[in-house]
């Protein structure tokens, strides 16, 4: 019996998400290059980003300010675009700030204040999102609907930050499709003050299809690529 290697556990998923992610561009119409496939690499070892990154994976995502900086220092050399796609605390920007190069969870102003600082500080460009909270719920991240075109305009005018774009998760119990489809309208008129942004940043593994079928330009994947998460205790 050969054994199946971690390497070969990757591959299938990422051939798996790849299928996927090819019907969903047929069906819709698009080309697989509009879309960047964001591997989120959470809870799994620097061990697996090295894999991601030898099977083509340009694209990493993560969460925790912690966990992140350890891993993007680990695979420094591997020439990846770190994206923090979690819910940031202003007392984490420094630290984030030294690493990531796409942050999608910008949600408040004072977040894009300490985020130009800091990218200021370091001396980097860090791309920004505005993530959007399509239940109209910021509690859980994510700006209401209303408030997303001030704050696009702040992190435009901001120093050390490029406006991407926008990025939301599916709110709980509404069809994912119907919300992204919100979330398209939204980043199109974030895109008239704003011609060059125009990341969407939507779709997880479980609906990537809808998300690519109403628009999406970023893909961030975990589960489908990694296996399940054990769950964490902070
Ligand atoms: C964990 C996470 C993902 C990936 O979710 P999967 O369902 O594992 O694909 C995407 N976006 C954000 C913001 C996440 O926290």
């Amino acid at each position: 019996m050969t054994e199946t290697t971690r390497r070969d556990e990757i591959a299938a998923g990422l051939a798996r998400v790849e299928a996927q992610i090819a019907e969903a561009c047929r069906a819709a119409g698009r080309h697989r290059e509009e879309l960047t496939l964001i591997a989120v690499s959470k809870t799994y070892p620097a061990s697996d980003v090295r894999i991601l990154a030898e099977l083509g994976i340009t694209d990493v995502g993560e969460n925790r300010d912690q966990e992140a900086s350890a891993k993007a220092r680990e695979c420094a050399g591997l020439g990846l675009r770190w994206h923090f796609v979690g819910q940031l605390q202003t007392n984490k920007v420094r630290s984030v700030a030294g690493y990531a190069d796409v942050v999608h969870s910008v949600d408040r102003p004072r977040l894009v204040t300490a985020l130009s600082r800091e990218a200021l500080g370091a001396g980097r460009s860090i791309t920004c999102l505005v993530q959007v909270a399509l239940d109209g719920d910021p509690g859980r991240g994510g700006a209401r609907p209303e408030d997303v075109e001030a704050l696009a305009d702040a992190v435009a005018g901001a120093e050390g930050l490029e406006l991407g774009g926008v990025m939301a998760v599916a709110p709980l119990g509404e069809e994912a499709g119907e919300a992204f489809a919100r979330l398209r309208e939204i980043a199109r008129s974030v895109r008239k003050a704003h011609p060059g942004a125009g990341v969407i940043s939507a779709g997880m593994s479980g609906d990537m299809s809808q998300a690519i079928a109403n628009g999406a330009t970023h893909l961030r994947v975990g589960t489908a690529l990694l296996g399940r998460r054990k769950p964490f205790v902070r």
